[in-house]
């Protein structure tokens, strides 16, 4: 008997009707997101940012997908410099120089789709641009790699390669995932090469693939809150995130703007 360490995992594919709902999941999903970027400005406090993506997601008949999953208390997950994921909004006040990474989820008709942006507020210093510009072309070098045929490790690869090849480590505790009928689903989307990952992308899956890049060490820690993940050595984290169709040809992303 072949015994296999990395069994391989039932992944669900979409049909046109379901890509199409998860499409319009997208939409709302990025025009909040575009909102929030509108209103990036010092002293403005991340709960305000929630709410406005709270109105904007229920303003398009939508339902925020991350209010109330596994009791998370906000529509928006906002984690501002060494904070990485799964900040909780509140009175915070944003400052010049911050780094605003904001990471929201619509439903719509029952389909999910999840995305991610950090935003600079105000001029940043060049090592934190840097470190965003490197995010985004990671992201872009991920979401180039899900392409029907290739592997989930091909994507984790792709955006591994970018952010070390910067100087950057790719968070290993936390990573991406299948999103469909709910917001978790298989496969897990790690941002590095790992010993698993074989799963062969078929036209049809859904993956919400999303980087976190340490200005520092990869390594993360669970903060006071019991939600928000922060860097261990305190250095300056990023993260970018878009929901994604594979497709027989390019993928195609569900969470922009066109
Ligand atoms: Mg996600």
């Amino acid at each position: 008997m072949v015994r296999r360490r990395h069994p391989a995992v039932s992944v669900p594919v979409k049909g046109e009707h379901e890509q199409a709902l998860m499409r319009r999941a997208g939409r709302v999903v990025a025009l909040a997101l575009e909102k929030i970027a509108g209103m990036m400005r010092p002293g403005l406090t991340t709960a305000e940012l929630d709410r406005a993506a709270d109105a904007t997601i229920r303003g398009m008949g939508a339902t925020p997908a991350f209010l109330g999953y596994n009791g998370f208390p906000a529509t928006a997950c906002i984690s501002i410099n060494q904070e990485v994921v799964h900040g909780i909004p509140g009175p915070r006040a944003l400052v010049e120089g911050d780094v605003v990474g904001v990471d929201l989820g619509a439903i719509v008709e029952g389909w999910y789709a999840d995305a991610a942006y950090t935003f600079a507020v105000g001029t940043v210093t060049p090592a934190a641009a840097r470190l965003m510009e490197t995010g985004r072309a990671a992201l872009a070098a991920g979401i180039a790699a899900a392409r029907a045929g290739n592997t989930v490790r091909d994507i984790g690869a792709a955006v591994q390669r970018v952010a070390e090849s910067h100087g950057y480590a790719v968070v290993r505790d936390l990573c991406g995932h299948g999103i469909g009928r709910r917001l978790h689903e298989e496969p897990k989307v790690p941002n590095y090469v790992t010993g698993g990952g074989n799963t062969v992308l078929r036209p049809g899956m859904t993956l919400a693939i999303e980087p976190m890049l340490n200005a520092g060490r990869p390594d993360v820690r669970m903060a006071g809150d019991g939600w928000t993940y922060v860097t261990a050595d305190g250095q300056l984290s990023v993260h970018y995130e878009h929901t994604v169709v594979v497709t027989p040809d390019e993928p195609e992303i569900l969470t922009s703007l066109r």
